[in-house]
């Protein structure tokens, strides 16, 4: 009856003995069933022990392995977080959900994703990520009644989560989930993602860091299955352990993931295991899957109709109830990145897997044989043209079934969106032009400049660091020459890159981070403008760019940019802090004192920043009361 075994077993033999001569069958006829979904990020199929690795730990994941079905040739839709994430939620190829890259677009109300379906079927839903990548303002939510995740934080780095804060916020939801309660449950860990920032004990344990990262998040796994275990949640479980994309590590020229369609980035650990594939266990599927085959699966195994989800590509990636492994069909896979074009304005590549054979398509056109060519190190378009002329028939054949659907929006053109930019003096259109243009650079003859890009931001960060002191108010002079240094470095390396790079969107939004970092403001506005056209939502944008404006005498604007930044992410600490303090420096202690009274009710029990806003808050109580003023709402 049991799926798989943990260590609490006493614990669960109790509470089956206490069932009576009926106990233990009505018992297991009244638990509800639970799937959780758990997607570690940039996790590579082959730093897993289940997949053949030796330097790693993966313990937990190695387990649920033995225990269920491990899909060896699983494929990601996309090496870009967000995209790949809708899809494997959605069970819908890039090519039709029509989110291509991270932060400027969304899925749509209309879409369905499989939280949305679960729940009309009276399932318990929570989502835990660890990034604001996928925070819910990309629509990812829909349909999860718990979607919790970190704020956005000011400094070069994406905020994230640790594995071990995420598995807390899991834990919290689980408790609230009674015996009988059906549950779908995703947990997102961030961690293996750059930058590798292991917790200690785990960085002393393992030769690379990156192995590290992913230990950690296989043993907060294994915590978090351990508490469901002890919670009595166990029998009925499903888990799906899987990664949206994986990690470059220099075998084809990127330092991390996104621009190329190559398998380092695209094979990633897939292992479903428990209940519902219990008649499987042990079971091994060498065929390619996709990923966006996971909604369709989970419908199949839960007896709900898959016509409820009728966007999904419907490729189960198990055949009958869990039992018979053998796909009725070999269709082939579609894979997608418009990174390279979205982020660099290079051109994007197309894709597909169909049997033993990879086929990508870019400026040019690249063919491998998977089976005897795994690293894709030997491109056999040239040599076989037949078989490309085929695979480029049957990707079009692709992208004509699954092309835009209605639903699909492009954040960066939203009504609101626009008209509040153009409030704000704004008219450039984001993500304009045609992706396909020839002229665009081919990716191979500009990564390795996209390699000093991304050591200019690691200096930044390294800055950043040296200029964060260790306690509040105490600055280390010589470290903050050290952090302006690391900056000047930066700085050179970006103007260098400028020459060959200057439409480059991540690289102007480098150089107006790395202006504003040098006290630079003028220097620094033009480039955050730019870079605010390209991303009209992206907070930390807006926010950089009100602090400039302050600082060149434009106030209005500021005010302006900073409250749209605050109603864009009302968890946003910084521009409360910046109206504040905007107000005070005016005299206006109400207004300050209404923004500082507006953070503090936003502030979650225990954040760090709790103790200095209440202090700044009395201050401006007391200085209320010297001016005869009371709080006073924004205008
Ligand atoms: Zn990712």
């Amino acid at each position: 009856m049991r799926a798989f075994t943990l260590a609490a077993l006493p614990f669960l033999i109790s509470l089956n003995g206490c069932g009576g001569p009926d106990g233990p069958t009505e018992e297991h006829n009244s638990r509800g069933r639970g799937v959780l979904l758990v997607t570690i990020d940039t996790t590579r199929a082959d730093r897993i022990g289940a997949y053949g690795y030796g330097g790693g730990g993966t313990d937990t994941i190695d387990r649920l392995a033995e225990e269920g079905i491990l899909f060896e040739q699983a494929l990601s839709t996309a090496p870009i977080t967000l995209p790949a994430h809708a899809s494997l939620l959605t069970g819908v190829y890039p090519s039709a959900h029509g989110l291509h890259d991270n932060g400027i677009f969304k899925l749509s109300e209309e879409g369905t994703p499989i939280a949305e379906v679960l729940r009309r079927h009276g399932f318990r839903t929570g989502a835990f990520v660890g990034s604001f990548i996928l925070d819910r303002r990309y629509g990812l939510d829909q349909g999860f009644e718990v979607y919790d995740g970190p704020r956005q934080r000011m400094d070069t780095t994406v905020s994230e989560r640790p594995a071990g804060r995420v598995v807390d916020r899991a834990i919290q939801w689980i408790d609230t989930l009674d015996l009988g309660d059906d549950y779908f449950g995703w947990i997102h860990f961030y961690d293996p993602h750059l930058p590798w920032t292991p917790p200690d004990l785990y960085r002393l344990r393992f030769d690379h860091p990156y192995d590290a990262e992913i230990a950690y998040c296989d043993e907060e796994l294994g915590r978090l299955l351990a508490h469901l275990e002890k919670r009595g949640l166990m029998d009925e479980l499903t888990v799906i352990v899987t990664a949206d994309h994986g990690e470059d590590m220099d075998d084809h020229g990127e330092a991390n993931h996104g621009v190329f369609l190559y398998q380092s980035t695209m094979h990633v650990p897939l292992i479903v295991s428990g209940s519902l594939v219990q008649k499987a266990a042990g079971t091994r599927v060498s065929r390619p899957v996709s990923l966006v085959s996971l909604p369709a699966t989970l419908l199949r195994l839960l007896g709900i109709a898959a016509d409820e989800m009728p966007d999904m590509v419907r490729l189960p990636l198990l055949d009958g109830d869990g039992a018979t492994m053998e796909p009725a069909t070999t269709a082939p896979l579609y894979l997608e990145t418009y990174l390279p074009y979205y982020s660099h304005r290079w051109h994007p590549y197309l894709g597909l897997v169909s049997g033993k054979h990879k086929f990508i398509r870019g400026k040019g056109v690249e063919l491998y044989d998977l089976v005897t060519d795994p690293q894709e190190s030997n491109n056999l378009a040239a040599v076989r043209p037949e078989v490309v002329k085929g695979l480029e028939r049957e990707l079009q054949a692709l992208l004509a079934e699954y092309s835009d659907l209605a639903w699909v929006v492009d954040r960066a053109l939203e009504e609101g969106d626009r008209q509040a930019l153009e409030a704000l003096g704004y008219t450039g259109g984001a993500a304009g032009g045609d992706p396909f243009n020839r002229s665009l650079p081919d990716p191979h003859e500009r990564v390795a400049g996209q390699k000093e890009l991304n050591r200019a931001r690691s200096l930044m960060i390294q800055a950043n660091l040296m200029a964060t002191p260790s306690t509040p108010g105490s600055q280390d002079p010589a470290k903050l020459e050290r952090g302006r240094e690391l900056l000047l470095q930066a700085q050179a390396i970006l103007e260098d890159l400028t020459r060959d790079h200057a439409a480059d969107p991540l690289l102007r939004l480098s150089l107006g981070e790395v202006k504003f970092g040098l006290g630079d403001h003028a220097g620094a506005l033009p480039y955050f403008e730019q870079a605010l056209a390209e991303q009209p939502d992206s907070v930390s944008t807006l926010f950089s760019l009100g602090v400039c404006y302050v600082q060149t005498g434009k106030t209005e604007r500021a005010l302006k940019t900073v409250r749209k930044a605050q109603s864009l992410d009302p968890k946003f600490s910084q521009a409360y802090m910046f109206l504040a303090w905007h107000h005070r420096e005016n005299g206006n202690y109400g207004k300050a004192a209404w923004w500082m009274q507006a953070l503090l009710d936003e502030l979650e029990p225990g954040d760090p920043s709790l103790r200095q806003v209440e202090h700044d808050l009395a201050l401006l109580e007391r200085l209320m009361k010297q001016h005869q003023q009371a709080p006073t709402p924004p205008d």
